[in-house]
């Protein structure tokens, strides 16, 4: 398995599964769920989808890891 980032397209998804990430968040700054975040990018790395984006509250780095089942 690749250590390599892979980028992927989630702008591809379907937008309702788009406003579902987006709003479906935990940040670990703020300590709380569904704050939802922006400017989102997805990728793949060790064999795990992410998708990173901005806490809407604080700004910092939010991060959703996919399991298998959601990709
Ligand atoms: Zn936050």
């Amino acid at each position: 398995m690749s250590d390599e980032r892979i980028e992927r397209d989630f702008s591809a998804r379907a937008e309702e599964e788009q406003q579902a990430f987006l709003e479906q968040t935990w940040c670990d700054e703020c300590q709380e769920v569904n704050l939802g975040m922006k400017n989102p990018s997805e990728y793949l790395l060790k064999g795990i989808v992410f998708i990173e984006g901005e806490c809407n509250r604080c700004g910092l780095v939010v991060l959703t890891e996919l399991t298998e089942d959601d990709f």
